[in-house]
């Protein structure tokens, strides 16, 4: 595995790898690494000749009062679960090289997934995620780029832009990995302490009544599901609901009647923490929640 830093050891690292027409899966993440990144990476591995993770706490998708001088950071502790999972290559820019002093031209997604929910609660979030994630492209150049179904709504915004800037790179995204107990993981979970921890449930237990109640009943409306999520969030003490929403998976629109694709998405503040989780309707009616591993809270 190499670690490079430099704008110019990447230009030629890939000028290696494209030589030899080898395929490039691309992984950006802000690091302090857990099992849903590691996924990515494995997925990224086995459907490409080179893997290649960035590692770059993004300051540009973080408002002034965010928690980016506190946003959690191990890079020896990343590297070495990355030398672990296969990767080949770990891009890790200072901020300086992605934003100079004379940085002046940002992507700025619109329409309502860039006004609704986290772009609501967020504002200038999607710019910095759209603006970083295209230069990561325009610098590692990857045939295909793997993201986390955890931020949907990050996904619908990249797909949007890779379509309309007609940018050349595949995008997939790969189910939510969690906690045995159901909790998404996300490096923000190391902000909970033990009581919050056990409260960041509510996310996923509000999801999962919602999506039960879908099941069990014809009765189900799009407002029922709503209240659902309200109040099992709202039973949690500890938790502060930002938002509860019934929408299209791609546009963030919210849905006026329920059908497939849907998507239900969940916003709250547990403690120190601000947290989010979803779950897909998929098409065939299958729920996506994504998948819970080990027995073992894996929070640092
Ligand atoms: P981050 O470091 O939080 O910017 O995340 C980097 C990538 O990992 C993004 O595409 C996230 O959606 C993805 N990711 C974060 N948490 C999870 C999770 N629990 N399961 C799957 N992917 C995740």
């Amino acid at each position: 595995m190499r670690v490079i830093t430099t704008l110019a050891e990447l230009a030629a690292a890939r000028e290696a790898w494209m030589g030899e027409k080898q395929s490039c899966g691309f992984v950006p993440t802000m690091g302090y690494l857990h099992a849903g990144h590691l996924s990515l990476v494995e997925q990224a591995r086995s459907e490409n000749e080179v893997a290649v993770v960035s590692i770059f706490v993004n300051p540009a998708q973080f408002a002034p009062s965010e928690d980016l001088s506190r946003y959690p950071r191990d890079l020896p502790h990343d590297l070495a679960l990355l030398e672990a999972a296969g990767t080949d290559i770990v891009f890790t820019p200072a901020p300086d090289d992605i934003y100079p002093p004379d940085f002046n031209t940002y992507v700025v997604p619109s329409g309502a997934l860039a006004e609704r929910l986290e772009a609501a609660v967020r504002p200038g979030h999607f710019r910095g995620v759209a603006t970083v994630v295209l230069k990561l492209f325009n610098l590692v150049q990857p045939s295909r780029a793997y993201f986390g179904q955890k931020d949907a709504q990050q996904v619908a915004v990249l797909r949007r832009m890779l379509t309309d800037l007609n940018v050349p790179v595949e995008l997939l995204a790969l189910p939510t990995i969690r906690e045995a107990d159901g909790l998404a993981m996300s490096s923000r979970n190391s902000y909970l302490g033990a009581e919050d921890r056990l409260a960041a449930t509510a996310l996923f237990r509000a999801l999962q009544a919602a999506a039960a109640s879908f099941n069990a009943s014809a009765d189900t409306t799009i407002a029922s599901l709503r209240r659902t999520m309200i109040e099992t969030v709202a039973a949690e003490p500890r938790a502060t609901l930002d938002y509860a929403d019934v929408c299209d998976p791609a546009t963030f629109e919210p849905l006026a009647e329920l059908r497939a694709p849907m998507l239900l998405a969940i916003a709250a503040r547990v403690g120190p923490a601000r947290l989010i989780d979803n779950v897909l309707l998929n098409r065939d009616g299958s729920w996506n929640m994504g998948r819970r591993i080990g027995g073992q809270d894996s929070t640092r």
